[in-house]
């Protein structure tokens, strides 16, 4: 991948030149944002302007032997490691195919998407202590073409704790010629041992324009390209998500509808029945939902303040918000917010799903009446 193909992160990719060209390369980086900012396709191009044999002072030449073998995802001296599905696999080298294939397909996924790939169950993938013995195992090995190894850790957030402190000395003295490119999402669910060891490249939300425009560069109408941009949260991924997924945002626009409709009535049996439906779906698909509770949220205060809404909601959305918006006030915006936001804060961190949204009902109910 060369750096033209990345959307936007202009500052970043020339601060990555002029690392290569400057030949001070720090041996362990972690690029953080979000992977809809685009700090995977940042890292490969990365990797392949560092191994190309003719680069020019903005980019790879793409056409080199070590260029297509970067683009490729077959040289020697690149090595992958991922989440995985560990009833599955423990080791990321199982889906190595999968891995390829979804990079060539799109390299803007989040792990919902990389779970949804690998395993028709969509249990949670995590870095286990299998895969950073295979890591420590693969950077212990000559490099093949006597440059550097390369090792990208995507969702290292993912690892889990045996794994991260077996990597613990290795990023503290690396091989020579060895680079880790480590990518997270959340810099508080990295252990600190592993922040100290790594240099921070913080990878920041793309600016909307920048979003419209890379959408139109992809056949996209100008009005559905500034539509979706306007509600991406400069999340390349959020944008295809709201492009191509309309049935997950019609499903989510659903249990919005339902939960509120319940929590308005005092439906306790109602309530009871949304949270089982709700407990049915997947970790990733509960967030997104929290996500796109947040977003009706917003854009109802944003109906009845501005105009702004108009531009940002799909019709479907405008239609139910019509009505909706009046049960969104100064009064309780700011405790709907919350509830939203430290819901999904919790979910990440393993809460209990039937639990949590049978608070959250009953959380609601109150906020609403509150109007
Ligand atoms: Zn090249």
């Amino acid at each position: 991948m060369q750096f033209s193909a990345v959307i936007g992160q202009d500052e970043l990719k020339h601060h990555l030149l002029h690392e290569v060209q400057g030949g001070k390369i720090s041996h362990a980086q972690l690029f953080l944002g979000k992977p809809g900012y685009g700090s995977l396709p940042l890292a490969l191009a990365f990797v392949q302007y560092l191994f190309c044999e003719n680069r020019s002072q903005m980019d790879s030449c793409g056409e080199c032997a070590q260029c297509r073998k970067v683009s490729e995802l077959q040289h020697p001296d690149l090595h992958f490691s991922f989440p995985t599905v560990l009833a599955i696999a423990k080791k990321a080298d199982a889906f190595i195919s999968d891995w390829r294939k979804q990079l060539k397909e799109n390299p803007y996924f989040n792990l919902h998407d990389w779970t949804k790939r690998i395993d028709s169950s969509e249990r949670k993938p995590i870095i286990g202590v299998d895969e950073s013995l295979e890591i420590i195992k693969k950077l212990n090995l000559k490099s093949f073409e006597g440059g550097y190894k390369v090792m990208v850790i995507w969702m290292a957030e993912e690892m889990n704790a045996d794994c991260a402190n077996k990597l613990l000395k290795i990023l503290e003295e690396p091989t020579p010629k060895t680079l880790f490119i480590l990518l997270a999402e959340a810099q508080d669910k990295m252990l600190t041992t592993i922040l100290s060891r790594t240099q921070i490249v913080r990878v920041t939300m793309l600016p909307t324009d920048t979003v419209q425009q890379a959408l139109e560069q992809r056949g996209i109408t100008k009005a559905t390209a500034a539509s979706i941009a306007g509600r991406s949260d400069g999340d390349f991924i959020e944008a295809q998500h709201l492009l191509g997924d309309t049935e997950e945002s019609d499903y989510n626009r659903e249990l919005f509808i339902q939960l509120m409709r319940v929590c308005f009535k005092k439906d306790v049996n109602g309530m009871l029945a949304w949270t089982d439906a709700i407990a049915t779906q997947t970790r990733e698909g509960q967030k997104l939902f929290l996500k796109y509770a947040l977003h009706m949220v917003r854009q109802s205060i944003l109906k009845n303040y501005t105009q702004e809404m108009l531009t940002k909601v799909s019709t479907e959305e405008a239609e139910f918000l019509k009505n909706f918006a009046r049960f969104i006030t100064n009064n309780n915006v700011m405790d709907f917010m919350q509830l939203f936001n430290d819901s999904h804060y919790h979910l990440e961190r393993n809460a209990h799903a039937k639990l949590l949204f049978t608070q959250l009902c009953f959380q609601v109910m109150r906020f609403i009446h509150r109007a």
